[in-house]
């Protein structure tokens, strides 16, 4: 069997046009443009292209963009400054602080300085918190879990009672996006680096979601015949054939695992333009909550 590839692109290609399509209307009928406000806080060279990158799709979406940068060394109390002055201003619906933040600044006191209405990052502890518990509901998910689900959502319309197994539990994605799952009823395992005999957790896997960063990791003796797999990881590895001498790799070995899964993600063009797509969902989002 060869797996379907799941085109992560054109499916982030088609959220877009719908955002952009939202957005015109609101203009149409006189409502504010939604506006996004980026915090980069030193000169990480990932960081910088991801913050260029979002911006770069908000103007393509008619959503305002407003870019903020802080020197690594800027003081925790400024930067909460910052933050609570985006928290007042009316034209940002939607602030997103890049992460991750060097490590003399406190994140978590960052990230619970962003207003709940425009947590469109989805890591406000608070939005996490009711992520985590049943019956409240957060108002923004983070985006790379949300769009790992969306993108499972179109090769399984229904996860319920799926054994889905993610291999990862940062608070930025493998923990969200086991939560997540959880919420849409698959009955999850989350492993680590201390979980033993990994391969074999991972093989009784519907859906095997990797987000470790380590490349290839994931062989094809790993999956279950028929699982679907979501590779989240972008590793660079060195390769002499290219220029830039290197190449993007994820988490799993793409050739032999699509061998093996029903459908997979590919790297690049997967999960990775999920993430933008679902910021600008959420931007919109947090535009129509500032009416209500
Ligand atoms: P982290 O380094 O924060 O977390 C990695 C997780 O993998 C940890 O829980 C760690 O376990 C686990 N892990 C590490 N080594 C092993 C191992 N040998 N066996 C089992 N588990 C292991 O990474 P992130 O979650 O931030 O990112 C994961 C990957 O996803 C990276 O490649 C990153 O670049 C990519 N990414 C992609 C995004 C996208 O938009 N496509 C967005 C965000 C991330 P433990 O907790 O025990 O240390």
């Amino acid at each position: 069997m060869t797996a379907q590839i799941i085109d992560g692109k054109a499916i982030a290609q088609q959220i877009k046009q719908q955002v952009a399509e939202q957005v015109k209307q609101r203009r149409e009928e006189g409502k504010p443009c939604p506006g996004l406000a980026t915090v980069l806080v030193g000169q990480d060279p990932a960081s910088q292209v991801y913050v260029r990158s979002k911006h770069r799709a908000c103007q393509k979406a008619g959503i305002q963009s407003f870019s903020h940068e802080l020197a690594a060394d800027v003081p925790q109390e400024k930067l909460i400054g910052l933050v609570k002055e985006l928290n007042n201003n009316a034209a940002v619906h939607g602030i997103l602080v890049q992460l991750p933040l060097p490590d003399n600044l406190d994140d978590e006191a960052v990230l619970n300085t962003v207003s709940i209405y425009k947590d469109v990052d989805g890591f406000h502890p608070l939005n996490i918190g009711r992520l985590a518990q049943k019956g409240r509901e957060p108002l923004f998910t983070p985006c790379t879990p949300t769009g790992i689900i969306y993108l499972l959502k179109q090769v399984l319309p229904s996860l319920e009672g799926r054994q889905a197994v993610v291999i990862g539990r940062s608070n930025i994605v493998g923990m969200p996006v086991a939560l997540l799952l959880v919420r849409e009823n698959a009955t999850v395992t989350i492993c680590h680096s201390r979980t033993s005999d990994l391969p074999s957790v991972a093989k009784q896997a519907d859906i095997l979601v990797a987000a470790i960063g380590r490349p290839e990791m994931v062989r094809a003796k790993w999956v279950k015949p028929g699982a679907v797999v979501i590779d989240v990881g972008v590793n660079r590895v060195e390769d002499a054939t290219r220029e830039r001498g290197y190449r993007l790799v994820g988490d799993v070995a793409f050739e032999e695992v699509k061998e093996v899964a029903s459908a997979i993600t590919p790297v690049p063009g997967g999960v990775g333009p999920m993430t933008i797509a679902m910021l600008l969902r959420n931007t919109l989002h947090a535009a129509e909550l500032a009416e209500k």
